[in-house]
This record gives structure tokens, sequence and C-alpha cells, in this order.
């Protein structure tokens, strides 16, 4: 098994369009065995990963390798069969986070949109004793933030799709680069680790 890895260094494969392997820059998304995102390794390094067992591929990409022995899809996220255990930290209150845990969803009307066309929401206003806490603070965007008004939901009319709570754990990773630039295959699992930039 650690053949395959040690033959996979080496400069012999190819992938289609006869382009070395080593010029790509493929990068894999590795996953806690609870799916949580740790870090981003090379595709070198997860292959090496899959040959000694302690991973298993969740997606892949389209791109193939081909060794003399084997053809294997390069994978975009691999997950540790074994846990990992990492100290947990509380989760920092910021806008961003906020947006992270309701994944850019104004909490009122169900749209999606970049952070710049979103806002803030304090379900029981600030000027009825609301506080600013995971608990009361919602994503929002600036049209149902305009309706609502300085109104509880019920005064407004308003219903949030979902309640807000506490996150209990602070991402491992933090991808700032632009949720599109993001492989495709990535999306389901950076739920708190896109710092959007749009
Ligand atoms: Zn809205």
């Amino acid at each position: 098994m650690i053949g395959i890895a040690g033959v996979l260094q080496g400069r012999r494969h190819k992938l289609r369009k006869d382009k070395p392997v080593t010029e790509l820059m493929e990068q894999v998304l590795l996953l806690n065995i609870t799916y949580e995102p740790l870090k981003i390794i090379n595709w070198k390094k997860a292959i090496t990963l899959l040959c000694l067992g302690k991973v298993e591929v969740i997606e892949e990409y389209r791109r193939e390798i081909h060794s003399v022995s084997f053809t294997i899809k390069l994978p975009s996220v691999v997950r540790l069969l074994k846990m990992v255990k990492r100290p947990k930290c509380p989760v920092r209150f910021s806008r961003q986070n906020i947006y992270a845990r309701d994944r850019y969803k104004c909490q009122y009307c169900g749209e999606t949109c970049p952070s710049e066309e979103l806002t803030y929401d304090h379900i029981i206003p600030k000027s009825r004793g609301g506080k600013t806490e995971w608990e009361n603070i919602v994503t929002c965007c600036v049209e149902c933030n305009r309706e609502k008004g300085g109104r509880t939901p019920k005064e407004a009319r308003m219903t949030l799709i979902r309640n807000p709570i506490r996150p209990s754990w602070v991402p491992a990773i933090r991808i700032t680069i632009g949720f599109k630039e993001v492989p495709k295959s990535w999306r389901d699992y950076l739920y708190w680790n896109i710092e959007l930039v749009e």
C-alpha cells in the first residue's frame, strides 16, 4: 500500500492532456470523522492517507490520475476514519459568524444574499430590552430589516424560518477565499469556515 503512495510521488504520473500532476495545485479538504473540516491538504497527502487506510473519499474531482497499475479519480473531500480531538473554543460572536450560522440567508424571507446585502436583526429590538447575543440576533436582508423596523416579529407579522441558537464549536480552519472560488464539492462541508469575500 505504501508502495502506491510512493509511486504517486514520482514523476511518471500524468493527468490527461499529459500535464504533469505536479504542476496542478489540486487541494483536498480533510474532514474529521464528524465531517467537521480540519484542514486543506495537497492531493499527494490525501492519496497517502487513502493508501494507509486512514481516510475515505467523500467527493472526487473529475480529473483522473493514471499510473502504470491503476487509475484513480482525484479526491476533493476526504474524511478521517478515526476521530481527531480538538480543544473546544467558544465561537466568536461576530457578524461574519452570524451570517455563517444562518448560511447567508435572511431568516425572515429566506433569501440568500452576498454579505454586503445582509445585515443583522435584533429579534426583540434593543429598545425593548433585546440583547446582542446569539439567541437574539439573526441574519436579515436589508428589505426585511427595514420592514420590521423596531418591532417584534409578532408585531411585524414576520416569522423566523428557524430559531437562532448559539453554535457550540469554532471552525478548525478558516477559508478566506471567495465562496465561488471554493471547489463546489467542498461547499456542503464548509458551514462555518467560509469568510465570504465577494
Ligand atoms: Zn429578507
